[in-house]
């Protein structure tokens, strides 16, 4: 089931448009006529994608990561050999950050954790077994901006892993499979039921 259709997502849902709502950032989606950003992808998600903050396309058709950063991780997501109930994409802040000139800025540390608890609550519900960082946003709403690119670490018994953001790779005219490797070697573990994994492994 689509994370937009979840009868478990629901609540949530509501309850993060409410909140979003209440946010200065709001005003961003009124000017834009552009939407506050939800998630997509599976309810029972085995896998969840954290990204920063939604831009431009997403806040246009109000899906996150359906640009060319989103274009990218679809790529991962083939590399990866997840099926579309695998995995489910959600960001730290659920409104496009615009400057005061209307260009894409990364949200503040404050707006992070301003959504916060809703990010929480969104993970608690999907309930994955492993959360991918995608950047520093994200590994910030953790507390883990000192991880470091493929490196696995655990967050109150999830396994956590860190990767740069696919814009960062789109920079630098990459894609970033290298980075996924430990990644794969992670999923492989889970899939063959080893959940012993040590982070020492994938230091
Ligand atoms: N970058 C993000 O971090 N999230 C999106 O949804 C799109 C681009």
């Amino acid at each position: 089931m689509e994370l937009y259709e979840s009868e478990k997502l629901k609540s949530v849902r509501e309850e993060l448009i409410e909140h979003a709502k209440k946010h200065v950032l709001y005003k961003n989606v009124l000017d834009t006529k552009g939407n506050i950003v939800f998630g997509r992808g599976s309810e029972s998600a085995k896998i969840l994608f954290i990204g920063e903050a939604p831009g431009f396309s997403e806040n246009e058709q109000g899906k996150p990561f359906v640009g060319r950063s989103g274009k990218l991780l679809e790529e991962w997501v083939k590399e990866l050999g997840l099926s579309k109930e695998d995995y489910a994409i959600i960001n730290a802040v659920p409104i496009i950050p615009l400057s005061e000139e209307k260009k894409i800025r990364p949200p503040t540390p404050e707006e992070i954790k301003y959504f916060l608890p809703l990010t929480m609550k969104m993970i608690n519900k999907i309930a994955p077994e492993v959360i991918v960082l995608l950047g520093k946003s994200a590994a910030r709403a953790f507390g883990k901006e000192s991880m470091r690119v493929g490196e696995a670490a655990e967050y109150e018994g999830k396994k956590i892993y860190f990767i740069y953001h696919p814009a960062y790779y789109l920079r630098n005219g990459t894609k970033g499979l290298g980075d996924l490797a430990n990644l794969k070697k992670l999923l492989e573990e889970h899939k063959e039921g080893k959940k012993q994994t040590t982070l020492e492994k994938f230091s």
